[in-house]
């Protein structure tokens, strides 16, 4: 799971993603609201530590911004703001919880683990995509035109899950390792080419209307077949 801590006191940025890192997440830091804002923009994050007072746009900008996007990451603001009316702010906003400075890292990591359980469970089973369903609790993929229905494995599954949620928009190498590997991971873009190409041998099989398009220097788009991107 990805988080983004979005801090200016440097300390703090840097002790929370040590801490998310040892619990087994992944973790970027941002030390201000415009490069978190950028950061979140590009979707791969499950979970958005905020926090309010940032130089240059605050939390509360930032998170309005992100939900103007569609970027759906689950939102916890953490902030020494402790009004009622900054909390009830927040939430208007689009966080999905707040939790005041100081703060416990236990208290932090149940509610991480609170809404990204909501979140799952708010989430449909099925994801679909001109006439392409995939099934992400059990991984099948299947096509509304025709019987075929094949199993992906996980790297496949995530892979396409990635793309299926950004549908139309064209999505850098780099975005995919970083999503599917991890940020300090070594694995090479060609994987990348070779985990595209298994899948667009079974989106084939389905014989779905949709394909991979690959977009040279850059890195691959999902659309109808025959779609000009
Ligand atoms: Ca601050």
């Amino acid at each position: 799971m990805n988080i983004l801590v979005i801090e200016d006191e440097y300390r703090l940025a840097e002790a929370l993603t040590e801490s998310l890192k040892k619990e087994g997440y992944q973790a970027d830091a941002a030390c201000d609201g415009n490069a978190g804002l950028d950061l979140a923009l590009s979707g791969r994050y499950d979970v958005i530590i905020l926090d309010l007072m940032l130089p240059g746009m605050d939390g509360y900008q930032v998170l309005k911004h992100l939900r103007k996007e569609k970027v759906r990451s689950a939102t916890i603001i953490l902030s020494a703001k402790s009004e009622l009316d900054d909390k009830i702010a927040g939430l208007d906003c689009g966080a999905d919880d707040y939790l005041t400075k100081p703060f416990q890292m236990k208290e932090l990591f149940a509610r991480i683990r609170a809404v990204t359980r909501r979140q799952g469970e708010i989430c449909e089973d099925i994801l679909s995509f001109g006439g392409l369903s995939l099934n992400i609790r059990t991984f099948v993929l299947s096509s509304q035109a025709t019987s075929h229905t094949l199993t992906l494995g996980a790297k496949e599954f995530q892979l396409l899950e990635y793309l299926m949620r950004n549908p139309r928009q064209v999505i850098s190498r780099s975005q995919i390792t970083e999503k599917i590997w991890g940020y300090d991971s070594e694995v090479e873009y060609n994987n990348v080419d070779v985990y595209i190409s298994f899948l667009r041998k079974k989106i084939r099989h389905t014989k779905a209307c949709v394909e991979i398009k690959a977009v040279r220097g850059v890195g691959y788009c999902l659309q109808e077949a025959g779609g000009a991107l």
